[in-house]
């Protein structure tokens, strides 16, 4: 019996870390069996789809952008509210910060697992982390566990989340991208959470990402971008 081929769909933001993950996935599943996800939910910075689409391209994997505009709706945090300026003050008095919208990332990968699904894909990669972060409850591995479970329960599948960097630093994630040849991807990434480009350099966003590479001892190549 020919052993069955395993797809995998990784959660593409346009950022650092998913691009990461998406370097992971090839090297875990090879790139003819991938394809990235990214989810248009109305954020101010409409540069992150573009650099979705480029990073695709860029490693020549099959790239959908699936609208949600229901967060835009919902209203009340800096990533789609223009109404609300990014910066650490908190809106709800839950203590997280403002980027925060409550339950995205429960809602991105129960839309990536129904798109799996469809597609006869078994394996959802996603660039979550519980370590160096804003605190988003929605990223933690605990959270993760508990939605593969009930996504499987939910739909009769098996399917696996892969959260190849819930554990690591900002420094072992550039790490890892460096070691799984991503690095020239990385000038196609987008972080600033002001949607600059380069990068505003001193919102949380680029902070953590200037201080995983200056520990890392890599330039990062978004930098020398022009
Ligand atoms: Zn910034």
């Amino acid at each position: 019996m020919a052993k069955k081929i395993e797809k995998a769909l990784v959660v593409l933001s346009g950022g650092q870390d998913s691009t990461t993950c998406l370097f992971w996935a090839i090297d875990r599943f090879g790139r003819d069996h991938l394809s990235t996800l990214t989810f248009d939910y109305g954020q101010r910075h409409r540069i992150e789809l573009e650099c979705a689409a480029r990073v695709a391209k860029h490693v020549q994997v099959q790239n959908t952008q699936l609208p949600i505009d229901t967060f835009a709706a919902l209203g009340g945090n800096s990533l789609t509210d223009t109404d609300v300026e990014v910066g650490d003050q908190d809106t709800t008095g839950n203590g997280l910060p403002n980027t925060f919208v409550p339950g995205r990332n429960l809602i991105f990968l129960t839309f990536a697992a129904a798109h799996a699904y469809q597609h006869g894909i078994g394996h959802l990669v996603t660039g979550v982390a519980q370590t160096d972060y804003s605190g988003y409850p929605d990223c933690r591995d605990e959270t993760i566990r508990a939605l593969q479970a009930t996504l499987r329960a939910g739909m009769e599948s098996d399917i696996v989340i892969h959260t190849p960097l819930m554990h690591l630093s900002k420094k072992e994630t550039v790490d890892m991208c460096a070691r799984l040849g991503g690095l020239d991807a990385m000038a196609l990434t987008h972080t600033c959470y002001n949607g600059a480009r380069p990068p505003c350099g001193h919102c949380p966003a680029c902070e953590l990402r200037a201080k995983g590479f200056a520990e890392a001892g890599v330039d990062d190549p978004l930098l020398s971008v022009r």
